[in-house]
């Protein structure tokens, strides 16, 4: 059993998640290898660091031992680290085998194989396909077998639970702290090299949405949702008034916002939240898509809009893309659409067809929120329709003199 065979066997594992799943490849080819005789099986790290004992590789086969990486592979792309710090300090046992539980159905349903021991729902009559926060509550206690597999409630830190061995872990703020005085701690992921990996795999899996099975889609859907640019403006604040506006008028049954035209058009406004909006206004939202707004202010974009949908607590907006003319019309979309948008355009740009198609297609829009870099002639001056220009960048200058103005940064 010699170093070589297990190179051999490790890089074979690694060619097959590689080939089998190309959207995990950036994944398994990021992960810090190390060999860690002391741990039992493997677990990874916060930072990205996969140890491993190469005797216990090597018990493996080649299918398995790639299982064994991609369910590493999910428990940081599912953040467990992070929710498991929520539950460890009083169940950290409990705590990882509720990520496995949340893991391995849904690797096993993909067709991937894990070894013979790996944790399964079955085993305590629990249902697959549930959250790791929803398996730690229904598990007993005290764990009814020994800590310390991979896929099998030993994956170490990986929830807020490391293993002696995993060192790595006292050097969550200073690297070099870790280890002995003479000793060199082996290297991290940092967090803007986990965030640039996070965005680059949410962003390749675009191209195998609809070819993947229904649970690893929904898991791809939350993950790519979590990835997407956390949004900075307050949108409480700057759209709010419309939100009680539109509720306190459709209460009043003013002609614009009757009760009569809401029930006839309401899938047209957005389906409220049950009980939160009662009568959401009808919000529109334009992405410039021109080649002068860069790739990160689109990503950003993209991300304000989801804020749009969660502070004010709608379930859908009307969305539509253009440059000098629209490239995709008004189309409802939802927080999870988001992580799916292709975006089109790329060329010069003009407000003037946007706001055509409101007025002609769209003439109960109240609100228009177009995310912009500024760059092109103000359009005219719509009636009845209350826009805010929402820009890359601070510094730079709305197209028209009229209308709200915020920036994403
Ligand atoms: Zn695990």
């Amino acid at each position: 059993m010699t170093k070589e065979a297990q190179a051999i066997l490790l890089g074979k594992a690694r060619a097959c998640v590689r080939k089998r799943a190309p959207y995990w490849a950036l994944y398994v080819d990021s992960f810090i290898y190390l060999e860690t005789p002391s741990m039992e099986t493997m677990s990874v790290s916060e930072h990205l660091q996969l140890r491993y004992n190469p005797e216990w590789i090597m018990t493996l086969a080649v299918e398995e031992l790639a299982g064994v990486l991609v369910h590493e592979i999910m428990h940081h792309m599912s953040d467990h680290h992070r929710r498991g710090r929520h539950v460890w300090a009083t169940d950290p046992d409990r705590a990882n085998r509720a990520a496995d539980l949340a893991i391995n159905p849904v690797l096993e349903h993909a067709g991937w194989q894990l070894p013979e021991d790996r944790l399964h729902p079955d085993q305590y009559g629990l249902p697959p396909f549930l959250s790791m926060e929803e398996y730690y509550d229904r598990l007993p206690h005290a764990p009814d077998k020994p800590f310390g597999r991979a896929c099998s409630g030993g994956c170490g830190g990986v929830s807020g639970n490391p293993h002696p061995s995993e060192s790595e872990h006292s050097a969550d703020t200073d690297p070099k702290q870790g280890e002995g005085a003479d000793a060199e701690p082996p290297p991290i992921r940092t967090s803007l090299e986990q965030r640039q990996l996070q965005i680059r795999t949410a962003e390749g899996l675009r191209e195998y949405r609809g070819s993947l099975p229904g649970p690893l889609a929904g898991f791809f859907r939350e993950f790519c949702a979590a990835v997407l640019t956390p949004p900075v403006v307050p949108w409480t604040d700057v759209l709010g008034y419309f939100v009680r506006e539109a509720g306190e008028a459709a209460q009043r049954g003013s002609a614009e916002y009757s009760l009569r035209r809401l029930a006839k058009s309401s899938y047209l406004r957005g389906i409220p939240l049950p009980g939160l909006v009662e009568f959401p206004p009808y919000i529109g939202i334009a992405i410039d898509t021109s080649a002068s707004m860069r790739v990160e202010d689109l990503s950003r974009a993209l991300g304000e809009i989801r804020g749009i949908l969660e502070c004010l607590q709608l379930s859908h907006v009307w969305v539509c893309q253009a440059d000098v003319s629209v490239r995709v019309p008004f189309t409802l979309m939802a927080i999870e659409d988001l992580t799916s948008v292709g975006l089109e355009g790329r060329g010069g740009t003009s407000f003037d067809d946007v706001f055509r198609e409101v007025r002609e297609v769209h003439p109960e829009m109240s609100v228009l929120v177009y995310f912009t870099d500024g760059e092109a002639f103000p359009p005219t001056k719509p009636d009845n329709l209350h826009v805010c220009w929402c820009l890359t960048r601070k510094g730079q200058t709305a197209p028209a003199s009229w209308g709200d103005v915020v920036y994403m940064e």
